[in-house]
């Protein structure tokens, strides 16, 4: 198979004050490096760190930039060394797409925590270029940053596994999710949705907390046990000292949330882990000495996830047939579906399709 040039194009936000005007948009791709992997992209998920990013909620942005890293496509050219992939093979790209593969942390399976980590978008490859996400015809990037999809997963399918469902994976997997153990998922999102999905398959016992009280029968059908209303007074109460770990994917705070009464309910060295991001203005509220006390608890938190548990994560899916809850849209439909989740009407992914003609 001959290597097909493609053109390098995408929805991109050009006026940082008009967050959901989106225009096409061409722009230059990375050096094509001798690990690195083309691909032709054919399905975005849309993550709440794109609202986060476009708004500016966590800091400046530079444009024209092109949002979205919850990637699927397929494979149309392979640098010389690369080894795992071919053209035509189906992969994924997350929300990483650069380490410096030499420090501790990229040797050992945490390259999401190496501190050279590069973002899919709004960061820089050490050629200088700024990354540009999913919303496009394409991307490239080092075989490290692209995974195999299992062929029994759909493509739309896979999708919003590449950054949602790594990103609660991976601390349900770090804390011992599994049989015997009581697994709290606070905020029931996109995050959220998979965490209760990945931990009912893990064997675990699952509360889901939500304050969208019409999310209850959702909840359950998704596989949670118990379901619990936060708006209810003092929901913490009934549930003291009971859970093991609590993966929390609550991306705002509200003012006064009681967050000390949240860590009651864990149990002697539970763990409450934070996978969401809220804007920097919005920092987690104070806790005290004694709040940790009382229970030895930990509080933590955790940053998308490795390749390896992205591989292990899709077996799972695989084996078990998990598959995601979503709404698909044309990818010209971005503006929209990014409103969705900023105003958290949507159930539970939204998949933009491709819909722009790539070939240059
Ligand atoms: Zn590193
Ligand atoms: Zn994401």
């Amino acid at each position: 198979m001959c290597a097909k040039q493609l053109e390098f194009k995408g929805y991109a936000l050009t006026d940082p004050s008009n967050w959901t005007d989106f225009k096409i948009t061409a722009f230059k791709p990375k050096n094509f490096e001798p690990e690195d992997v083309e691909i032709a992209i054919t399905h975005c998920g849309v993550c709440g760190s794109d609202v986060h990013t476009l708004t500016q909620g966590w800091g400046e942005i530079k444009v024209p930039l092109v949002a979205g890293h919850e990637i699927v496509g397929k494979v149309v050219r392979i640098g010389d060394k690369v080894t795992e992939f071919k053209p035509g093979d189906r992969v994924g790209v997350g929300a990483q797409i650069g380490s410096c593969l030499s420090c501790r942390a990229c040797k050992m399976d945490c390259e999401n925590y190496c501190p050279k980590a590069i973002d899919t978008y709004n960061s820089k490859y050490p050629d200088g270029v700024i990354t540009q996400g999913g919303y496009a015809t394409a991307i490239r990037a080092h075989e490290r940053y692209v995974f195999p999809i299992p062929d029994e997963i759909e493509s739309r399918h896979a999708a919003t596994m590449m950054c949602a469902g790594l990103t609660v994976y991976s601390p349900l997997r770090t804390y011992g999710t599994g049989p015997g153990k009581k697994v709290g998922i606070m905020g029931i999102g996109g995050l959220g949705h998979y965490a209760i999905m990945w931990a009912k398959a893990m064997g675990a016992e699952v509360y889901a907390f939500t304050n969208q009280r019409e999310k209850v029968d959702d909840c359950k059908q998704m596989g949670a046990d118990h379901v619990i209303d936060m708006n209810e007074k003092e929901f913490w109460k009934p549930l003291a000292g009971a859970l093991d770990l609590i993966v929390s994917t609550m991306d705002t705070f509200e003012e006064g949330m009681p967050f000390s009464s949240y860590l009651t309910m864990l149990y002697v060295h539970g763990k409450f882990i934070s996978c969401g991001l809220p804007d920097t203005n919005n920092p987690m509220p104070p806790l005290h000495g004694f709040d940790l006390a009382g229970n030895g608890c930990l509080v933590g938190g955790s940053h998308v996830g490795s390749k390896k548990e992205i591989i292990e994560m899709l077996e799972l899916a695989r084996s078990k047939d998990i598959r995601p809850w979503i709404e698909e849209l044309p990818m010209k439909d971005v503006a929209k579906a990014l409103r969705g989740v900023k105003d958290n009407k949507v159930h539970y992914r939204y998949v933009l399709t491709q819909d722009l003609d790539g070939r240059a």
